[in-house]
Parts: C-alpha cells; structure tokens; sequence
C-alpha cells in the first residue's frame, strides 16, 4: 500500500521558530514547569489540543471575504443553516461561539437540580455545564475503555445495561435526555458504532428520554463506523453521518474540531417548543438567531469547513496520521490508549516512569521532557488534570493533533524527540505542585522539581 499524502498543498505559511535546549531550560523554569504558561512563539509542535487549532482551505478564506455581517438575516446564516441541514437532517439549528456555550444553553433549559444526565463520557466543559445547573452527570462507557491496551474498535460505546440500570435506580422523570459523546474525547478520542447508538435508542424510546450527541467529531466517528463496522464499508461517511444524527433528537456541536473553524459551535434541536425557548436564551447571552455570537465571516467558513471535512480523501489521511503516530510509539516501547483514536494519541506515562509515584506527577514530568527534548507541548491528562476531585485512575500525556497543520516530517520529528527520551525515561524528575488554585487546576498551576 502506498503511502496515504496530506491529500492538500500549502499555499501560505507561517514560520516556526527553532530554540536551543538552553532557551528551552530557561523558558521553562520561567514557565514554572507547566507549559500552559509558555508562549507558543516558543514552541515548535504544539500537540496541546485539536481544538480551533486546525488550518483553513483555500475556500474558507475566500469565504471570509464574503461574509455577510448584517444583523438580521444575513446571507452567511443561510448558508451554513443549509449546509447543516443537508449534513444533519435538523431543520432548528443555532450558531453559537462554541461547544461550551450550546451547551450552557441545553442545560440552562433541562438541567437542574435533581436532573441526572448520563454520557458515555462526559467531556469537561460539558460535565462542568451540567453540574453548574445542579444535575448530577454520569458516565457510562463500556467497561473495555478502562483498559488501555483492550484493541477493541469501539472503545467509545455506552454500557446499555448501565444506562437501563440508572433509569430503573434514579426514575424516568429525573432523566431530561441522555448524551453519547462522539468519538468520545475524555474516553481517549474512541469511536461509537451504529450499532451502539440504536440500541441507546431503543432504550430511550422505551422510557420515552429524548437522545442528544454531543457531535464534536461526527466525521471521524463516521469514518470509524465505515472502517470497522461489519456492512458499513461500501457506504458514505454523508450516509453515516445522516443515520448518526438521525437517531438523535439533538446535538451540541463545537465547530473549532469537525467545524475546521478557529472558532464556532452549534446547537441542533428537534422540539420546537424547547427550540423556542433556546432562541430566547440565545438572544439573550450570545447574540441574534442568525448569528449566535458569531460574525457572518465566521458562519461562511464553519459551512465551508462542515463540508470538507466529510470528505473522505480528508477523513483517510486525517485517521490515518494520528494511527501513523501510535503505530511508531508502540514500536519504540512506549505504552499507549490503544487503539489509536481519532484526534490524539494518549501516552501511558505511568508506566513509562515508574519510579515517579502519581503524587509527583509522572505525566507532567513526561511533558516536561517534550519541551525541553524538542520544543514539543503536549497535555497531561493525569492528576494534574482530575484536580482534587478524585485521583485520576491514569497517568496520561495526550499528543493532540491539529488538523492539517503538521505534515508527516514533523510527526517524524516528534518520533525521534520520544525515541531519545524513551532512552532517558529513568532519568525523568517528579514534580511538587507549589501552587494549586481550587478548579480547573491544569492551567495556572505551578511546580518545583523534585531532586533526588
Ligand atoms: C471541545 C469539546 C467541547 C467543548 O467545546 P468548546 O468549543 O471548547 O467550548 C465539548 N465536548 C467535546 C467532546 C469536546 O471535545
């Protein structure tokens, strides 16, 4: 089998600047050990998140030269109201300015106090959403995704005895809907089958609980569902996609992952009556119906973006690259969330470094040395990460992929980086939170390193 390209042409660049190990040192003492706190002119591959990071086409920067900025009515509305629903099947759809604020509108109208939401893993924005409501969120993932090294092709499914099992313990009426995430980010980026989201369906239909996607990566888990679901192969990522969202009575989209937008969400519903009363939400923090907090520039470039990204040269290459990274830190010995999902690969750090214990942070230290190693910003998805909350059950450092920013000699080079550092593992310190604000943790915190 030949090579699968970058199935695109680089028309404009931007220059990365190269540092020297010595620079590296110092920033990131400066930075207090936590790359959150670096400047990205200081880092060469940034594999911190896929998301807004992505590059636009040819066509997306045409298309911001034709926004329509009306308040009202603008053209641009139009056209990415179309679009969606020629992707999607909805008729109500909003703009918002992204994932988070669909979202904040959602459970502002269904969830509260006493409300219990169940996902097969609630993403963070999400959770924090729905606790800020005061409902309670529940994750319900098969029981394979808590092994990372369990090879199974849809690691993202719910657990649908789980989900009967919470409606028979909490009651019907506490549940307002029920959420699949796809693919499912907090659960190492793994897809959801068909199969999986029909039978979540005929659950709810026998309870009569309305099913809600949260679609950010629609396109990848329909390429997914092509690639590895029996009788699925000869049919259309358009078709999948159609199927998907047609067993769903709404979704919370953030339009800065499948969007191929720097920024941009959308909500889809199906009941008019809460899509009325969403309207008015809307209206009243993000902005006008045909905007949603968005400029018409905006809008012009998420329709262009929501369709290419189902097209399948693109979904090839894109799945294709981040198995491609795996594949190689698999072969190096590192152990990774397998199999490969469809934004980022997840590195076990825990058992990469052994001898730094969870309380010092073994994934931070991982992401330590990819900075200093090669300029590298990757993302610990470990303590750090879960906070105070609870412990975290592993201690992972995810290498996110941007889309269509980096070419294959630049994953080459993140290869050679973790070659090199996987000689070196021992040698990796632990760190001491020296600073700890109460929430969301991850991004302000400072460390020390721990000497021995
Ligand atoms: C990114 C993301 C969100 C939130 O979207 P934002 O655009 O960052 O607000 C919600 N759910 C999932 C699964 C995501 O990946």
């Amino acid at each position: 089998m030949k090579t699968i390209i970058e199935p695109f042409r680089i028309k404009v660049v931007e220059p990365l600047r190269m540092t020297t190990p010595e620079e590296r040192e110092r920033l990131l003492r400066e930075a207090a050990f936590n790359v959150f706190n670096l400047r990205s002119r200081d880092v060469l591959i940034d594999l911190l998140t896929d998301s807004g990071t992505g590059a636009m086409s040819s066509l997306q920067w045409a298309g911001i030269m034709q926004g329509d900025e009306s308040y009202a009515g603008a053209e641009s509305f139009y056209r990415f109201r179309d679009r969606m629903q020629e992707l999607t099947g909805f008729t109500h759809i909003l703009p918002t300015h992204q994932g988070r604020a669909s979202e904040r509108i959602l459970f502002e109208l269904v969830g509260g106090q006493g409300k219990v939401i169940p996902n097969n893993n609630h993403f963070d924005t999400t959770r924090a959403n729905i606790e800020h409501s005061g409902a309670e969120a529940v994750d319900l993932v098969v029981d394979q995704a808590r092994d990372p090294r369990a090879r199974h092709p849809f690691k993202g499914n719910m657990d649908v005895g789980k989900l009967e099992d919470l409606i028979c313990r909490v009651g019907r009426e506490r549940i307002p809907l029920c959420m699949v995430t796809v693919t499912n980010n907090a659960g190492g980026g793994q897809p959801v089958s068909l199969e999986n989201l029909k039978a979540v369906r005929a659950v709810c239909d026998r309870h009569g609980i309305p099913l809600f996607l949260d679609a950010c990566r629609f396109a990848e888990n329909a390429y997914f569902i092509k690639r590895r679901e029996p009788g699925q192969l000869h049919r259309s990522v358009r078709e999948i996609v159609r199927d998907m969202f047609a067993l769903a009575d709404g979704a919370t989209i953030s339009a800065k992952k499948d969007g191929l937008v720097n920024i941009g969400g959308v909500l889809l519903l199906k009941d008019q009556e809460l899509a009325q009363r969403a309207d008015a939400l809307l209206i009243l923090t993000e902005g006008f119906v045909t905007y949603g907090g968005l400029a018409g520039r905006d809008l012009e470039a998420m329709a262009q973006g929501f369709e290419e990204v189902v097209h399948e040269d693109y979904l090839a290459y894109r799945i294709r690259s981040v198995e491609y990274l795996g594949e190689k830190l698999l072969a190096l010995g590192y152990e990774i969330v397998e199999p490969p999902g469809g934004h980022a690969i997840y590195v076990n750090a825990g058992a990469l470094c052994p001898h730094i214990p969870a309380p010092q942070f073994p994934g931070q230290a991982l992401v330590c040395a990819l900075y200093r190693g090669g300029g590298i910003r990757a993302c610990e998805i470990g303590s750090v990460f879960a906070g105070s909350r609870e412990p975290a059950g592993m201690e992972l450092v995810r290498l996110a992929i941007p889309r269509r920013v980096y070419t294959q000699s630049h994953i080459d080079y993140v290869v050679e980086v973790c070659a090199e550092l996987f000689e070196r593992r021992r040698s990796f310190r632990g760190l001491r939170m020296v600073n700890a604000p109460p929430v969301l943790r991850h991004f302000t915190a400072r460390f020390e390193e721990v000497l021995s």
